[in-house]
């Protein structure tokens, strides 16, 4: 029915958009009223007395925030079976696992064909205004995606992470097509069972059709320069695959091997010209379009917690542009990249007004529900009262509510972003943080934007040896009395003890927080600790994320870790190869 192949109309996708846009306050009426009739009939919404009412301040009225936790219950429910209308009206065909960073193990979310239909349509959009600017040819994608462990639950449903989900549904490959993206490595090589192999398929593929790359991608810029990594180290071994047209013995599994022995065939001259072309590369720099010399942009979700990643990311680019990829969650898309040639660093999202109903809760005036966050109170005695999408203010800071099509209603998703302005009558956002990573010790807060900057100037003093953290984490240590930071790095080489310790007061002069700052001066907090790793620490805890079911295509390096996460924080605590204690204050 689909494979019909039909080029994407752009112009119609941005005319739609510009119209729906124009409109967001109805459009979100529309929404939400689509979402509350499919879905009436599900037990969770029968429960809450809507009695059939669509309208906004109904809906308000009549069901309460949520977190994930409160709806852990019917998610599992859904999950184990049998199927009954739990949240939605429909059946939920698939369970998707988000990456879970945060608490430590993933969480279970609902997915369905609606929620694809949005993740589709987000794709299409930021596409369209991508390809204005940045036109492609009908050539080939470098795609870093890969599959999760898919397991089925025990009332028979799948389970994956929604990238995956994404990636095995049947519109996403037409999709692709349609964009001009068409992934270049074979399905077995995404969904091969280990993560290793497939990524050095993908870059084998890459090489394979190198001249035909249009563009270099992943879902987070983490996995790009997770590849490129792997590529100083194994480009040896690609060359000589590519010479001999076989595929190294390390790649074990059958159907990869099929597929990749398809397109091996013996060419010693794409291998002599690739290795010429890394020979001559001074510390790897501009090795992307070296590579691959058509190639257009780089693209992947480059901000947040990707961030720290870009210095690297542009390191291996050299000129060809980076584009930062959209907003939104395993619960649910938010917003497109509509302004593509706006840097990462500076990117917005612009809420798509149709693909879900969405509230803010601003953190100005609800800063007493964020002292008692802080304090970890375990109630909450104000109801934040959160504002609508056109009613956000330009400068603003909030916390987004999701209602999504898959089955959340007013969902607290535990993401910062700030209003930065407004794509007709719909906001553009800019994502801060997550609301709950913050290192706090007691008055001090300092969240994960706090602790990237902090890395950032410290990190210069290790780049004047040629040095550079290749990941970072942090920890609050209340076991100290007073608790003090603790900040992980692992380090792409050995660094002197001088060098280490100037580092270690640089981070805590970093952090500006005047809470902090007045805590440190009256030793209300401890000196804060710098831990160097070993090296390889960081693909430790990748590779414990994975072996819960995590998948590289998603995951995003914990930032703090709390204590709640024993696992990973043993895993840093184990690895300490040298630390020290700052003497700033
Ligand atoms: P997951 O839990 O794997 O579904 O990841 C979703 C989370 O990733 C969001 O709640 C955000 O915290 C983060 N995220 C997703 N898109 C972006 C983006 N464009 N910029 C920054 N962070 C993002």
């Amino acid at each position: 029915m689909l494979e019909k192949m039909e080029i994407l109309d752009a112009e119609k996708v941005i005319k739609e958009f510009e119209a729906m846009t124009k409109d967001a306050e109805n459009v979100q009426k529309q929404t939400l009223k689509k979402i509350l009739e499919e879905n009436g009939s599900s037990e969770y919404l029968q429960n809450l007395g809507l009695d059939g009412r669509t309208d906004p301040e109904s809906f308000k009225a009549c069901v309460p925030l949520v977190t994930h936790t409160d709806l852990e219950p019917y998610i599992q429910r859904i999950a184990d079976g049998p199927s009954a209308p739990i949240l939605t009206g429909k059946p939920i065909p698939n369970i998707s696992l988000s990456s879970g960073t945060t608490q430590g193990k993933p969480k279970f979310v609902p997915f369905n064909d609606e929620l694809m239909e949005t993740t589709l349509q987000i794709f299409r959009t930021s596409y369209a205004f991508r390809n204005r600017e940045f036109p492609i040819q009908n050539g080939k994608a470098l795609q870093f995606i890969y599959s999760s462990k898919q397991t089925k639950t025990k009332g028979g449903l799948f389970a994956g992470t929604a990238t995956t989900n994404v990636f095995r549904n049947s519109q996403f490959k037409n999709a692709m097509k349609a964009m001009q993206s068409q992934c270049c490595s074979p399905d077995e090589v995404i969904f091969a069972p280990d993560f290793h192999q497939s990524l050095y398929c993908h870059l084998l593929c890459g090489l394979v059709f190198r001249e035909e790359i249009q563009l270099v991608s992943s879902t987070f810029a983490h996995s790009i320069v997770h590849a490129f990594r792997t590529f100083e180290q194994v480009w040896e071994e690609l060359c000589a695959d590519i010479r001999e047209g076989v595929l190294t013995s390390r790649i074990t599994f059958s159907s990869v091997r099929s597929a990749m022995a398809k397109l091996l065939k013996p060419n010693p001259e794409l291998a002599d010209s690739i290795h010429r072309k890394c020979s001559g590369l001074s510390n790897w720099y501009g090795l992307i379009p070296e590579l691959f010399p058509n190639v257009k942009y780089i693209y992947g979700i480059m901000t947040g917690s990707m961030e720290p990643y870009l210095k690297k990311l542009r390191h291996y680019a050299g000129d060809v542009p980076l584009l930062s990829a959209d907003y939104g969650s395993s619960e649910g898309w938010i917003g497109a990249n509509v302004n593509p040639k706006v840097p990462p660093e500076s990117t917005t999202y612009a809420v798509l007004p149709n693909i879900g109903y969405f509230e803010f809760i601003p953190l100005k005036e609800n800063a007493e529900e964020q002292v008692q966050d802080k304090v970890g109170a375990s109630f909450i005695s104000v109801e934040p009262k959160p504002v609508g999408l056109t009613e956000v203010k330009v400068g603003e800071e909030y916390e987004v509510i999701v209602t999504s099509v898959a089955g959340l209603y007013r969902y607290r998703l535990g993401d910062v972003v700030k209003v930065m302005g407004f794509h007709n009558s719909t906001p553009e956002l800019k994502f801060i943080c997550r609301r709950n990573l913050m290192l706090t010790v007691n008055i001090d807060k300092n969240t994960e934007k706090d602790l990237q900057l902090a890395v950032e100037e410290a990190a210069k003093l290790i780049a004047e040896e040629k040095l550079e953290v290749i990941d970072f984490s942090s920890h609050v240590d209340l076991w100290t009395d007073p608790g003090h930071y603790v900040i992980f790095w692992e380090i792409s080489g050995e660094v002197s003890d001088q060098v280490l310790k100037e580092c270690c007061n640089c981070l805590d002069r970093s952090f500006v927080d005047a809470g902090y700052v007045s805590s440190r001066k009256v030793n209300a907090i401890g000196p804060l600790e710098l831990r160097v790793l070993r090296r390889g620490t960081f693909q430790k805890i990748l590779d414990h994320y994975l072996g819960l079911g995590a998948a590289v295509s998603q995951f995003k390096t914990p930032r703090c870790v709390g204590p709640m996460n024993h696992k990973v924080l043993q895993i840093l605590c184990d690895n300490v190869a040298k630390s020290c204690f700052s003497t700033a204050f």
